[in-house]
This record gives structure tokens, C-alpha cells and sequence, in this order.
């Protein structure tokens, strides 16, 4: 029988049973616009309210911080652009190792990268230095969804706070805010944005188990967000546009489920991970693990076979019945070389060579075993 192996987690998760289970209401029976003013529509704009409450318990905020959105991408977009459009002179800086839908936004204001190292951690005192007194907002990924690092965002919070004291004696009243994309993160580590420090957030239900284009950004009271969707208002006018109640039950559901229990995904899956890289270092000989030793989320593992072609091996990979990516999954759609292997100094020949398998929750040993199996056969032919 033909196996099949997912090892593309951080691409996209199967949504949780329970998850499903908590969208269902909200299809067919309690449809109700939450603005109306009968009392199913009342009914419903109630728990609308709960779900917010719920989410806003989880991520250690208060429930009018929090707009829904249709997934990270808008919530990135929310952050830069509701932040940069209300400053057009100022200035924004990103990590070089951001995800498209933060990066792309980034280039319609003035905007610099912050440089990562070979293992794909920011470099803070280079980000210091590029802090100047025109900094508006700053935004660091939690973690990297090609390699999985994790970024040193305490250390981030407090030189944001630094700077924030030494404008006020200055007499520079510019706001510094930052923001963290943690789309790949809230399956493996506590999402407080309070013990966090960050000002602004963003969380995704379709890599939580949860649907595909639901999601939040947390964004603290006294945060200027200009709306980018302009409509009736809804989200505290942050975001306009009749609210999905099954999207939002699904992702308040995903976000309980994923936040409960973090801690041991993260043991289980970190054993998974360090079985993996010692059987693949042990069976594949010349072969590099990209990331971080230290700081490195436990459902990435990124991979460069010199001298294998990625593209090819996904196929072949494919054939045997194992799907794995070759980093991140909207830049292979495009064909374009990753920007994050290029960051952390890989060449474009190397990075050709480079895949990314990550794990989740049905994922098991056998399953990897058989993955390094494979990947020991088809690789021998290729190199
Ligand atoms: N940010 C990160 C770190 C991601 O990994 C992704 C998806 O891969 C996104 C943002 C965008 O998520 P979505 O396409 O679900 O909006």
C-alpha cells in the first residue's frame, strides 16, 4: 500500500476535529449578521464577544486589541501598513528573513532590513544602529518559517524600551512600536504578548490546526492602525466587513487547543526532530542542518544535500508517498530562490540543494525512519 507522509507542517496543518466541530453552528444555523438587532443576530454578536474575550485571554490582551482577520497575510499587512500609512515620513525596519506578506508591504515606505547571521538570528547590534529617531515601527518574526529559528524578541522588547526613554528625555514624541509575525509559532511556544513585549502580533489559524484564512493581530491599545479595509466598520473599525463566526470559532477553538498544550508538542516534536537529524547525519553523510543549535523551533528542519537538485527530489520524494517542501511554499510556487537561505550566506546553487520537512502532531517515528530510508535511496542516485 502506498504510504503517505506529511512532512510540510509548516505550510499548512489539517484542522483539528474539535476545531471543525466548533465552525458548525455558524454555517447554516446561527448565520445571523452580528450587526443586526433582532435577537439571533444578538445571539450571535454575543459570542462573537466571547470568542474575542477567549483569544484575547490566550494571547495576554485585552479583548478590544484584538482584530480578526483572514489570516497572517492581512494581519502583516494590517501591522505595516496601518502603522506606516499614518507616518509617511518615518521610518520602518524589518528582519531580512521576514515572510513575503511583511516584506512586500514594507517596500511601499522607507524601509531597511535588519541582517540575520549564518544561523538566521537577527544581529541586535546591527539592528540598534539602524534604529534612528525617524524608527516608527520595527517587526521580527517569532519564528522563521524556513529554518525555524527563533528570534531574540525579549532582547528586541527591551531595546525598543530603551530607545523609547532616551526619545522622551530628547523630547522626540515619535511612537516606536514593535511588531512580531507569529504565524509559525503558536504551536510550540506561549503567545502572552504581554510577557512577549510586543505592541502588535500576528497569529494564524490555518498553521494552528485551524481554518485556512482565519488568524488575528493583536494590536495594543494606543497603537494607531489606519484600516485598510474600509466598509461598515466592524472590528472597531479596524477592519471592516461582515464577520465570518465560523472562521473565528475555528480559530478561537485552534488557538485554545494549540496554546494548551505547547509544552509538550514542543518536547515530543523536539525529540521527533533530533531522531531525524541524527539518522539523516548518520545515513546521508555530507549534508548541512540549517538554523539554530539553540534557538530553534522544534517543527522545522532545514536541510542542503550538496549536489542534489530540491525540486527533483520533491517529486521523487512525492512518488514515494513523502510530501516535504523546499522552503517556503509561496516562493517555490513562484520559482523565485529563497531570500532567507540567501540572508543566512547560502549560495543560489546551494539553496537549490536545500528542503525543508517539518512535523506536527500526527507525525511519528516510523513515518521518519522511512522518510530518511527513502531519502538515503533516491539520493544516492541524484549525487
Ligand atoms: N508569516 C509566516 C511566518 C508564514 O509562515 C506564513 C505562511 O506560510 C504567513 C505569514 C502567511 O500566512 P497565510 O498565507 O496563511 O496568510
Amino acid at each position: 500500500m502506498k504510504k503517505h507522509i506529511y512532512l510540510d507542517y509548516a505550510a499548512a496543518t489539517p484542522m483539528d476535529p474539535v476545531v471543525k466541530k466548533a465552525t458548525e453552528p455558524y454555517w447554516s444555523e446561527r448565520f445571523h449578521n452580528p450587526s443586526a438587532i433582532y435577537l439571533s443576530s444578538r445571539a450571535v454578536k454575543k459570542d462573537l464577544d466571547t470568542f474575542r474575550a477567549r483569544v484575547a485571554r490566550l494571547l495576554g490582551a485585552k479583548p478590544a486589541e484584538i482584530v480578526f482577520t483572514s489570516g497572517a497575510t492581512e494581519a502583516n499587512n494590517l501591522a505595516i501598513s496601518g502603522v506606516m500609512s499614518r507616518h509617511p515620513k518615518g521610518e520602518l525596519l524589518v528582519s531580512a528573513i521576514e515572510h513575503e506578506s511583511v516584506l512586500e508591504p514594507a517596500k511601499l515606505y522607507k524601509n531597511k532590513q535588519v541582517p540575520v547571521d549564518s544561523n538566521g538570528r537577527i544581529i541586535l547590534n546591527k539592528l540598534s544602529n539602524l534604529i534612528s529617531d525617524k524608527t516608527i515601527l520595527v517587526s521580527i518574526m517569532m519564528v522563521n518559517n524556513e529554518l525555524g529559528t527563533v528570534q531574540p524578541l525579549s532582547e528586541v522588547s527591551n531595546l525598543i524600551t530603551q530607545v523609547r526613554e532616551a526619545r522622551l528625555k530628547s523630547g522626540n514624541h515619535l511612537p516606536l512600536y514593535l511588531h512580531s509575525d507569529g504565524a509559525q509559532a503558536g504551536n510550540y511556544f506561549d503567545l502572552q504578548a504581554s510577557r512577549l513585549g510586543v505592541d502588535m502580533m500576528t497569529v494564524n489559524g490555518g498553521k494552528i490546526y485551524g481554518p485556512k484564512q482565519s488568524g488575528a493581530l493583536l494590536a495594543k491599545a494606543g497603537v494607531d492602525l489606519a484600516p485598510l479595509i474600509l466598509g461598515g466598520g466592524q472590528e472597531y473599525g479596524r477592519r471592516s466587513g461582515t464577520e465570518s463566526l465560523a472562521l473565528i470559532a475555528g480559530f478561537t477553538e485552534a488557538l485554545e487547543q494549540a496554546q494548551s498544550k505547547y509544552k509538550q508538542e514542543l518536547k515530543r516534536t523536539r525529540e521527533l526532530r533530533e531522531f531525524f537529524a541524527a539518522e539523516l547525519q548518520n545515513h546521508l553523510g555530507d549534508l548541512t542542518i540549517n538554523g539554530s543549535i539553540k534557538h530553534q523551533s522544534p517543527h522545522i528542519l532545514s536541510i542542503t544535500l550538496p549536489g542534489a537538485d530540491n525540486e527533483r527530489l520533491v517529486m521523487e520524494l512525492d512518488e514515494a508517498g513523502i510530501q516535504v517542501g523546499v522552503g517556503s511554499a509561496c516562493s517555490a510556487a513562484k520559482g523565485q530562490s529563497s531570500h532567507v537561505l540567501a540572508a543566512i550566506g547560502l549560495s543560489s546553487k546551494l539553496a537549490r540543494s536545500t528542503l525543508r520537512f517539518s512535523f506536527g502532531r500526527q507525525t511519528t517515528k516510523e513515518d521518519l525512519s522511512y522518510a530518511v530510508k527513502t531519502l538515503v535511496r533516491l539520493t544516492a542516485v541524484q549525487r
